[in-house]
């Protein structure tokens, strides 16, 4: 590493009067040299002291050291901000996995790996392979096996193969064994936090260079007995000198008396994510490895699995981190919160799981679009909702009907001795759909309706106000709010300083509706509510934003966007 980091700068001095410069040195290192580039404190303090010994050399002693260690390989850092190629593709296709714990439902994090990998899959051909990480078992929900695979078929994702960590223990043990043996992987019975000092201190602690034989029994006491939890574990030997302290040595085995919801009591001793990750992706054939650039220093752990196996490597592909704001994600505290009755399910529409996003109609194909916006770029992103929201507009703003809601609704008692009538198109743009037609007769010479409360305190005593697509009225009390009907245009109504504002007739439903921040408001939808809700349907409520209905205890909305 050294030698290369020199080559590099000892060539950037050829390039300049030799001098070497640190950025342009430094760029190199970080396109070229994974190691370094996952911690680049050590990587700047290397570069910087290379420099300046190169700097220090005369130009004949420079060429002698860059003819001595050769021309180093010029790797442009490729820019990975489109989703339009992947590298090494085999003619076959690609093989790619998705593979969640299954400590819930999927939320819209989630939603990036899966869509990406599908398209990839989806785009070369291939196969996508589902892998369930259940070899926690304190992370483990039981409804998750069956909600995952949901989730996934409602965003589109399609799933070749499906597997279970917890299907594939032996195989775990048997390459555990197997680095044991060839001295990768040693079995310790330090305590934990003294075993990690050590390392961090790039010291090995007092096992790992035992002899096998007694790697290996220990080995078998794992499993046996003789140890219980926390007294043996296995690890996997990387370098203890790594300049990256997180990549120095891990765990890869630990025992654990805990039931686990698939397997019961019949292990014990349980694989940790970076040894069991690495052996599945080697043994279902990966090519690429998409993931998050969080899990960066785990891919500099499970290349050391497979150098130590002799096993090539996949495309590791890490995109940046995307932070969701106001919304609900984390599984645990989901869990918790509903065992208490504070969230209905996990659907609940505060959430940020798929489900929640289902109900409250957001479309599959929204998500895949905006994921395949942002791409596999490295940057970290803060998802928008803004952006969002108008991606899903775009989706289902043509097919949904318009109809009125009001909120907190007052009543409105209007006098008039004809019958009120009018009717407003079920999408503006698409009149040839029809229209809701709205026939209100008097009883005793009064039509009663709802309005809501909000516009009331632009109203007074005297003043006219429109009621949208049906007639105009003159206000003639406020408590309780009565008028008259009176022949005004919208131009008179809006020239004596009315409003128009919505209403909802007698025949009208109550309906509730939901915002994902928590808040609900009660109030009545023009009748067409019932049917949509019976059939799980969107509308817009004018003016008010797009909602999904459901029949639940009575209609209620649940809000999308504006
Ligand atoms: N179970 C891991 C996670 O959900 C998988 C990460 C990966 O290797 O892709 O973060």
């Amino acid at each position: 590493m050294r030698d290369k980091v020199l080559a590099y700068a000892l060539q950037n001095a050829r390039e300049h009067d030799g001098k070497a410069g640190i950025g342009p040195v430094m760029g190199k290192v970080m396109a070229s040299i994974p190691e370094l580039r996952s911690d680049p404190k050590a990587a700047s303090a290397l570069v910087r002291e290379i420099v300046d010994q190169v700097n220090s050399m005369d130009a004949a002693d420079q060429k002698i050291e860059l003819d001595r260690l050769g021309e180093p390989e010029t790797i442009k850092r490729k820019r990975k901000d489109t989703i339009d190629e992947l590298e090494n593709v085999p003619k076959d296709g690609i093989v790619v996995r998705f593979a969640p714990g299954p400590s819930g439902p999927l939320h819209i994090g989630h939603s990036r790996a899966s869509i990406l990998n599908d398209e990839y899959v989806k785009r070369y051909g291939g196969k996508f392979i589902l892998r369930l990480e259940d070899t926690n078992p304190e992370k483990i929900d039981p409804e998750a096996y069956r909600m995952i695979p949901e989730d996934l078929s409602w965003l589109g994702v399609e799933v070749h193969e499906t597997h279970l960590q917890s299907d594939r223990f032996e195989r775990y043990y048997d390459i555990a064994r197997s680095l044991i043996e060839s001295g990768s992987g040693y079995t310790c019975t330090c305590d934990p936090e003294h075993w990690r000092e050590r390392k961090l201190e790039g010291k090995p602690c007092p096992h790992r260079d035992d002899v096998v034989e007694d790697q290996l029994e220990r080995w078998d006491g794992m499993f046996d007995g003789t140890f219980s939890a926390g007294e043996a574990s296995m690890m996997v030997k990387t370098d203890l000198e790594h300049p990256n302290p997180a990549v120095r040595d891990f765990v890869g085995m630990r025992i654990k008396d805990a039931a686990h919801p698939r397997t019961g009591d019949r292990y014990r001793v349980y694989p940790l994510y970076n040894l069991a990750v690495a052996i599945d992706d080697h043994l279902m054939g990966c090519t690429h490895v998409l993931r998050g650039k969080d899990h960066l220093n785990n891919t500099f752990r499970q290349e050391f699995v497979y150098r130590h196996m002799g096993w090539g490597l996949p495309a590791f592909i890490h995109y940046g981190l995307v932070s969701i704001p106001n919304t609900i994600l984390k599984t645990s505290i989901i869990r918790e919160e509903m065992s208490r009755g504070n969230y209905a399910g996990w659907d609940d529409i505060r959430l940020g799981t798929l489900r929640a996003l289902s109900g409250r109609g957001f479309m599959p194909e929204a998500l895949r679009k905006y994921w395949y916006k942002v791409g596999i770029k490295s940057v970290d992103v803060t998802f928008s909702w803004e952006n969002f929201n108008a991606m899903n507009k775009e989706l289902i703003d043509d097919g949904t009907d318009r109809l009125y809601f009001v909120a907190d609704p007052v009543e409105l008692a209007i006098s008039t001795d004809i019958p009120l009538s009018g009717r407003s198109p079920l999408h503006p743009d698409h009149r040839e759909r029809g229209y809701r037609e709205y026939e209100q007769a008097p009883h005793d010479g009064v039509v009663r309706l709802s309005v809501p409360r909000e516009e009331i305190a632009a109203l007074k005593v005297g003043g006219v106000v429109r009621l949208k697509d049906l007639c105009s009225v003159r206000i003639r009390t406020m408590e309780p709010l009565t008028g008259e009907r009176e022949d005004l245009s919208v131009s008179d109504v809006r020239g004596g300083g009315g409003s128009i504002i919505q209403w909802v007739s007698s025949s009208g439903v109550p309906c509730r509706v939901l915002f994902p921040d928590g808040l609900v408001q009660e109030g009545r939808a023009e009748v067409g509510a019932k049917e949509r809700a019976r059939k799980g349907q969107m509308v817009q409520f004018e003016r008010f934003g797009f909602f999904k209905l459901s029949e639940e205890d009575g209609i209620v909305g649940r809000f999308a966007h504006k």
